[in-house]
């Protein structure tokens, strides 16, 4: 009969269990060996065949000793020899040598050991039956009367010293899965930590993504998408050409920049630019895409719109920036040419159109917006 591994723990590791388990068979072999020893030497010369079992006995219980010691893995193979073993000592001296009751106490040392370490418990429930039997025998004198006191009193030693062997096994393996629960309790609130850092991490890094994403599609001077990013939309973008609404382009830049740079500077041209900006922001459409295209020159690209509103959408902003006069310039005038998108076009297209509509206001003197194709 070979033991079944034991599954009473699931708490301990299997290298726990098995730390446990071999403390545990520490005992009861040493125990039961030196008890064993000490019994057979003092009998040796009264009952020398009980005397010669016992000394056989406790050979045997240090012979398992030595072999779990030499190799821990034949633990459970160790368990099931000392588990036959008990029920040999059990027939060889209890029933033979007739009554000899420290026998069956280490009998029950065992075999409750062995027992317990499959995991029924039964070890406790064997103790206690044990203990009653005794007890209750010799108070009533109903079977195998010739137990003397003292046999009765060492059996309940063994018993005892047996639940006491069990009891400091048990204290061990919990004191072992409390230690280990706290560990998993620290580990987990480490692993919550970290998790929470790393969130945070992602976040941060993916806001300074999206930043620098915004950062080179944008034109630092004035906020507005820059050329580059533009040109790359474009490329991507399904236009819509409808007969009536279409996407159009508006061309846009300052008139006369340059002697506004000479007369007062270029921290001022830069604010005017800025202003420009300004002005096309506010009056753009989140749909519209507004463009610093380069130096004083801005576009808007407006998605589904029709030319009117187009042309409307660029006088507005011209009379806007016309109206307010901005300290030392004076009045800031803009030039702007509208073209819609045609069907195939492409942006060197579409821009060329619009290029000539800003050149048509420009010649025509400047501050007014013309449309392609409309002189
Ligand atoms: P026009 O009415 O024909 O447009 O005349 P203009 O003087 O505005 O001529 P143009 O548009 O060619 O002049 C653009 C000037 O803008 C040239 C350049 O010195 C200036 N400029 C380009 N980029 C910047 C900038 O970032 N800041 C400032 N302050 N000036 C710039
Ligand atoms: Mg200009």
């Amino acid at each position: 009969m070979i033991m079944r591994p034991i599954k009473r723990f699931p708490a301990l590791s299997d290298a726990d269990n098995l730390r446990y388990k071999i403390i545990f068979l520490n005992n009861v072999f040493t125990f039961s060996g030196v008890v064993s020893f000490t019994m057979g030497v003092i009998r040796w010369n009264v009952h020398p065949f009980i005397g010669k079992v016992d000394i056989a006995f406790s050979l045997i219980a240090f012979g398992l000793l030595w072999a779990l010691h030499r190799d821990k893995k034949n633990i459970e193979f160790i368990s099931s020899i000392a588990l036959w073993l008990c029920f040999v000592q059990f027939i060889t001296v209890y029933l033979l040598a007739h009554g000899n009751s420290t026998r069956s106490g280490l009998l029950l040392l065992i075999l409750a050991g062995a027992f317990y370490l499959k995991g029924r418990q039964m070890g406790y429930y064997m103790l206690a039956i044990l203990l009653l039997l005794v007890i209750g025998n010799h108070s009533t004198q109903w079977f195998l009367s010739e137990y003397s006191h003292l046999d009765i009193l060492s059996l309940c030693f063994y018993l005892l010293a047996q639940f006491f062997i069990i009891r400091n096994y048990e204290c061990l393996r919990e004191s072992q899965t409390n230690h280990l629960k706290a560990l998993n309790t620290d580990l987990e609130a480490l692993v919550k930590q970290r998790t929470e850092q790393l969130a945070a991490a992602n976040t941060a890094l993916e806001i300074e993504k999206e930043n620098l994403k915004t950062l080179s599609s944008t034109d630092h001077l004035t906020g507005l998408s820059n050329r580059h990013y533009f040109e790359a939309v474009f490329t991507q973008h399904t236009p819509k050409v409808g007969r009536k609404f279409s996407d159009a382009l508006i061309l846009i830049d300052i008139d006369r920049f340059k002697s506004i740079n000479d007369t007062h500077g270029h921290l001022l041209g830069d604010q005017v630019i800025k202003m420009v900006a300004q002005c096309i922001k506010k009056n753009t459409r989140i749909s519209d895409i507004a463009v610093r295209w380069g130096g004083d020159e801005m576009l808007i690209y407006a998605p589904r719109i029709t030319l009117k509103q187009a042309t409307q959408l660029a006088e507005k902003i011209r009379q806007q920036l016309n109206n307010k006069p901005l300290p030392p310039i004076g009045n800031i005038s803009i030039s702007c040419g509208v073209a819609m998108l045609h069907l195939e076009d492409s942006l060197p297209q579409l821009l060329h159109r619009a290029d000539q509509a800003l050149y048509q206001a420009k010649q025509a003197g400047r501050n007014q917006v013309a449309i392609y194709g409309s002189e």
